[in-house]
């Protein structure tokens, strides 16, 4: 039966770390990841999921099974985080939120739906993207293209080519779009920007699918979902994945939601009895530990409190780590300008480093990174900047 597999190609991230790990050096660095590491480069167990957990172990509830749909308090939670605390669009009933297996998961039960909605719609995910995008979307039977995006000369976005791409669409493409925090990019349009994109959205009857997996990395949880409540605010039918794996150091408990924001209350409930289908039939319902974790922080507002703090302080940190690195860079007297780093947002960094520089960096000074060029700003900390710069400047001397 299984004669004629072929081997998959590895995960070029993963692969990448499974060298990190090989490699002796004791001063090597992984810039290759996706994971926010504290200044001491250890992954956060954050206190305010410490204390949740502490009383979620200290209630010992028994394990049932929950509703398809997930834990009530949970996509509560979560949709209060994309639509505002005062948003009439939460009594409203239009909106519909299940919790799902991280983002990954939110993006598939939705990418399930639509297929099954609009069996013929093409996929646009920007060009470059999340690489886990275009698969996720084939996998679902979509056929994917691109729309411009990231302008490599300018290190900026492409805006003008941006917009003829979805122009360019036909009605009903699906559009997936990064509400913050790009990644690999670390580009975001501006929000005069993002109006023009949403009247394009709307006049081309595109079905905008928003990505949101760093809420809270580029300016606050609140300024953070300002793109998503924008599209809600045009009327707009739209699904959203966010993710809590990141804003919550939670990445193995895979949380995550998928919203869908309806025009009515009646609407909502058919489109939801259709994506418990989806669930059902996937995985029938999601786990219990890390929703309930969520959950009571976000129900919380005293671990509601903590958790911004917290999340607050990652922000902050790889801010001055972002300035460090310019300054740094600037201050070993590399005349190419580095500035754009301090504009780009959230965790990630498209750095301008060519594919050859990339290799004699992990070849010569065991830092790792992308090929493309992309590194996590995330990973980078007191101890290690001064190398990594150092490393970099030399690289591109
Ligand atoms: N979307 C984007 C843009 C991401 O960067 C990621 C995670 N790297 C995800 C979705 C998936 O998130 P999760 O790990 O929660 O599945």
């Amino acid at each position: 039966l299984f004669d004629s597999v072929e081997l998959a190609p590895r995960d070029p991230i993963l692969g990448l770390t499974e060298q990190y790990n090989a490699d002796t050096r004791p001063n090597k660095v992984n810039l290759g990841v996706g994971v926010y590491y504290d200044d001491n480069g250890r992954l956060p167990l954050l206190e305010s999921v410490r204390k949740a957990e502490l009383a979620l172990v200290e209630a010992a509830s028994a394990r049932g099974y929950l509703p398809i749909e997930g834990i009530a308090g949970y996509n509560k939670g979560a949709q209060t985080l994309l639509l505002g605390k005062g948003s009439p669009l939460l009594e409203s009933g239009r909106a519909l939120t299940a919790q799902a297996l991280g983002g990954t998961g939110a993006l598939r039960i939705g990418a399930d739906f639509l297929k099954q909605l609009l069996p013929a719609a093409k996929v646009l995910i920007s060009n470059p993207s999340w690489e886990n995008h275009r698969a996720l979307f084939e996998r679902a039977g979509f056929v994917v293209d691109t729309y411009a995006y990231y302008d490599a000369q300018t290190h900026g976005l492409d805006f003008d080519g941006m917009l003829a791409s979805l122009k360019a669409a036909e009605p009903r493409t699906i559009v997936v779009l990064h509400a913050c925090c790009h990644n690999p990019t670390g580009v975001d349009p501006s929000a005069e920007q993002w109006q023009q994109i949403v009247q394009v959205v709307k006049e081309r009857q595109l079905v905008p699918f928003l990505d949101i997996a760093y809420q809270g990395f580029g300016d606050g949880v609140e300024e953070d979902a300002s793109v998503v409540r924008l599209f809600v605010q045009n009327d707009l039918t739209v699904l959203i994945s966010s993710s809590f794996s990141k804003s919550f150091s939670l990445y193995g408990e895979r949380v995550g939601a998928l919203t869908l924001v309806c025009s009515s209350k009646e609407e909502s409930a058919r489109v939801l009895s259709q994506l418990k289908r989806v669930i059902r039939t996937n995985y029938s319902n999601p786990p219990t530990h890390g929703g309930a974790i969520v959950s009571s922080v976000l129900n919380s507002p005293e671990l509601y409190q903590i958790w911004t703090d917290e999340l607050g302080a990652m922000r902050q940190r790889i801010r001055a780590m972002r300035q460090q690195l310019v300054d740094v860079l600037k201050a070993r007297g590399i005349s190419q300008d580095f500035s754009f780093v301090l504009k780009q947002r959230g965790m990630f960094s498209y750095s301008g480093l060519t594919p050859a520089q990339v290799e004699r960096l992990r070849e010569e000074f065991g830092i790792y990174a992308i090929g493309t060029g992309r590194i996590c700003v995330a990973a980078l900390n007191s101890k290690n900047i001064d190398y990594v710069a150092d490393s970099i400047a030399k690289v591109i001397a």
